[in-house]
């Protein structure tokens, strides 16, 4: 039978548009036209963008299932999406009209817009690259979806009370999410609990029974992904929990109807938050429920569309590959295998080959702090089928290990999945490199330490499947709807082909010396400065002047990217200018933002050191037109939209060796600010792209960093004994002059960063990290000199588009190709 093609029929011109939203103010939201308010006409206009939307998922859909296209589906346990409404209506070309539709009805979009709260199913780095990477694959026209959970609970929100971090709770769809697509009916049944019986087929073999297992229903909801131009929309299935119909038998045979119920609603709590930790992992049941829930409805959801065009299951891996963001979903191996042995009666050897064709790893962080490890027993006791799964895997690899290494036991135990110090764990980061035929970090020297320092054994074992994908960020989101006053320049200048190819801006080297661009270029920063310092002087009552260097450190509050090393910087500007009469040569403001974990004391109390600094310094009028201090509360996606934009010091100082990759350091130089930086992440590849003139390095290498810690021999004190700007540091400090009221406040700090081998080596670095600093306030005040060093940062950043990202994975790892 001959199918026809899907049609999309919704226009995008004004009279359709005035049309759908005229027609959802009626229909949807029940409302006679002259009672719409602004906000009715924001909601309408998001229905109207939803059908919009919706049609062209299903025509993408249609289109992929033609061609019977490979996929890819992302496995993350976060999306840090930020808001939808503007960035739908960048990418479908829309904004500028819509804008003006609103004007005619008498509304600002703008303001709409403004109030929609950020979907914040993240935490920071990882969960932002998972968005943007659905942001490219759509724009590259590339079959690959995004797989999560739908937390009713996002990460929380932070208000400051005297200078110390509260946590609010982030109901984030109290207005409604107009855009996402409930999809009930594919919803799927997820067991957890119960034992395992062995029994035996007809033929004799092994048979497994997994019995008296509870179960919690995941309900899919669709967001909609649209790709720049507006021709492919893929989607982001996030699974949400449900509590079954199915009665728990026993209670509810002794008549305790209620008690069944709650028992049942209680699973519903596995969606219901998101754990506010970065690179940390602790040992909670419901974490490890949630990351197997997530699993177990990603691979229900993938084999049933697997079996609607195929029952051949070893051609699995033709059709689909799956991507682990880090270890959160690295259940994903065994609950496949246990799919494939137990509920498809494939062989063994063949599940095994089936499923590590499928799966790829991407390794995220280094810290021995983030590697997940699960107890064995609580492993048996959410999942009893997966531990006899996850020893058969263990025994049949340590088997393959010890006939290329006979007798080398030392090497058996590093590389078993299991580890057997103390109370029996499972190693995540194992599992998932055994269990995936690629593992890539996520920057060149990134990639090298996972080789090198976190996993040799399996390196030597098997080079061939290590590999790099440094990461990038999406220019759609990150200049073109963050950043308009760049944008209208850089498309101005160069067409609109930057917005889908980010090299094109190398074409601004060409005009590098005309001295009208170079002020136009400088004067979209100063346009972007003031709004900030708006919303700044609004919101904090803070007044900062736009010809002050805006330095800006934003990103999560953590001891390994060195908020400490700025603040004490800043304190030792502020010391020389009221206590040595030396001025700084410019005036800056130094503005931080970021949260720090609930649990996390250090990151605590370094936002309230910020805060206490902040006080005194913006409160001297000796500092008054010189030194400002802010730190933004609530740092999110919509926070850092409008904080990018106007950066032109980007502080991007982990030690080295700490930091992944980062993300944060590439929006920030695309947007024309310039790093200082040490030496690490992609840090590397944006100075090797921007040049050595370009970028303000410092500080210590990996290999230095890591020789002194092995070694022993980094001892604070002597550094201290011989820096006088040091000293005159760390006596403000313990004098309390920023804590005239709270005596000793700070002492836990001087204390720290004293401790022979202090991890992270803040006064290390201190000494070239000021130096980095004066030159940046010699460079400034040669304003054309800067204007130079800002637009080559633009002009050379097309290599972290994450457009480049998504294609080196599609050809490389899923080998996955654009159906268009
Ligand atoms: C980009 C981004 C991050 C990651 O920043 P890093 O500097 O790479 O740590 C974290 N949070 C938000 C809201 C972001 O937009």
């Amino acid at each position: 039978m001959k199918r026809s093609n899907f049609k999309v029929r919704k226009k995008n011109d004004r009279v359709s548009l005035t049309e759908d939203i005229r027609n959802h103010v009626i229909y949807s939201l029940s409302k006679e036209v002259k009672d719409a308010s602004e906000w009715d006409a924001g909601k309408a206009l998001a229905l109207a963008l939803r059908d919009r939307l919706v049609e062209r998922m299903i025509e993408t859909r249609d289109r992929y299932r033609r061609v019977k296209a490979k996929r890819m589906y992302y496995f993350s346990i976060e999306y840090l999406l930020g808001r939808c409404l503007g960035n739908n209506l960048c990418n479908m070309e829309i904004l500028d009209l819509c804008e003006d539709i609103f004007k005619d009805l008498g509304y600002d979009l703008d303001e709409v817009r403004a109030s929609e709260r950020d979907p914040a199913l993240g935490n920071g780095g990882l969960g932002r690259l998972a968005a943007c990477f659905l942001d490219s694959l759509a724009t590259l026209d590339l079959p690959g979806c995004g797989y999560g959970i739908h937390y009713e609970y996002g990460l929380f929100r932070q208000s400051i009370h005297n200078g110390y971090q509260k946590e609010l709770a982030d109901y984030w769809m109290k207005e409604g999410m107009p855009l996402q697509v409930a999809r009930p009916d594919q919803s799927v049944i997820v067991p957890l609990y119960g034992r395992v019986e062995s029994a035996a087929t007809p033929s004799g073999d092994y048979l497994p029974m997994w019995v008296d297992w509870d179960d919690i229903i995941g309900v899919p909801y669709d967001i909609p992904v649209v790709g720049y131009g507006g021709k492919t929309v893929n989607y982001l299935r996030l699974f949400a929990a449900r509590a079954s119909e199915n009665f728990d038998m026993d209670i509810f045979n002794h008549g305790d109807y209620i008690r069944a119920v709650q028992r049942k609603i209680e699973s519903e709590m596995v969606s219901k938050v998101l754990y506010p930790t970065e690179s940390v992992s602790f040992g909670k049941e419901l974490r490890l429920v949630q990351e197997y829930f997530l699993v177990a409805c990603g691979l229900r959801d993938i084999t049933r569309r697997f079996l609607a065009q195929n029952k051949n299951f070893e051609e699995f891996a033709d059709y689909v590959a799956i991507q682990l963001n880090d270890t959160h979903p690295a259940l994903t191996v065994v609950e496949l295998m246990r799919y494939l042995v137990d509920e498809r009666r494939i062989e063994w050897d063949k599940a095994w080959e089936i499923t590590r064709a499928t799966c790829a790893y991407t390794n995220h962080t280094l810290l021995p702090e983030a590697l997940e490890l699960w107890s064995v027993s609580l492993i048996e006791k959410v999942l009893p089928r997966h531990l006899q799964i996850i020893y058969e895997i263990n025994s049949r690899f340590l088997k393959k290990v010890e006939s290329k290494y006979p007798a080398d036991n030392e090497k058996l135990r590093r590389m078993s999945l299991i580890c057997e110090d103390g109370t029996k764990k499972v190693r995540m980061a194992n599992l998932a490199v055994v269990g995936s035929h690629s593992v890539n970090g996520v920057s060149e020297l990134h990639s090298e330490l996972v080789k090198t320092r976190l996993f040799p054994d399996f390196y030597e074992f098997a080079p061939q499947k290590f590999n790099n994908k440094t990461n990038g960020v999406t220019p759609r989101r990150w200049m073109l709807k963050a950043n308009p006053a760049l944008a209208a320049l850089l498309t101005d200048t160069l067409g609109k082909g930057w917005i889908t190819d980010l090299n094109e801006l190398h074409k601004l080297e060409e005009h590098i010396n005309d001295s009208e661009f170079r002020a136009r270029f400088m004067e979209a920063k100063r346009t972007n400065k003031i709004k900030l310092g708006n919303f700044i002087n609004s919101t904090l009552d803070i007044n900062i002047p736009p010809d002050s260097i805006f330095d800006i450190q934003a990103k999560r509050i953590h001891e390994y990217k060195r908020q400490l090393l700025n603040v004490l910087h800043v304190i030792h500007l502020y010391l020389e200018l009221v206590d040595n009469d030396v001025e700084p040569s410019c005036s800056r403001a130094f503005l931080f933002a970021g949260k720090a974990a609930p649990g996390y004391w250090e990151a605590k109390q370094i936002i309230k050191l910020i805060h206490s600094v902040a006080k005194v310094i913006n409160n001297d009028p000796r500092a008054e037109g010189l030194l400002k201090v802010a730190f933004l509360p609530d740092y999110r996606v919509s926070l850092a939209e409008k904080i990018v934009p106007a950066c032109d010091v980007s502080e991007q100082i982990s030690t080295a060796g700490t930091e992944a990759s980062g993300t944060g350091n590439m929006k920030f130089a695309m947007n024309g600010a310039l790093t200082v930086g040490t030496y690490d992440g992609a840090n590397i590849e944006m100075l090797e792209e921007v040049g050595q003139d370009n970028f303000y390095l410092f500080g210590l290498k990996q290999e230095e960093v890591e020789k002194a810690l092995r070694e022993g021999s980094y001892h604070p004190r002597e550094i201290y004994n011989h820096s006088p700007e040091i000293r005159q540091v760390f006596t403000a400090l313990l004098e309390n002059r920023f804590s005239p009221d709270e005596p000793d406040l700070f002492r836990w700090l001087v204390d720290k960063l004293l401790t022979d081998n202090e991890q992270y080596m803040h006064l290390a670095d201190f000494k070239s990290y000021s130096e980095a600093q004066k030159r940046i306030d010699r460079d400034y005040a040669e304003k054309e000199i800067w204007a130079a060093k800002a637009i080559l940062n633009t002009a050379r950043m097309g290599k972290f588009s994450t457009d480049r990202t998504m294609l080196e994975y599609a050809e490389d790892i899923w080998k996955i190709k654009a159906v268009k």
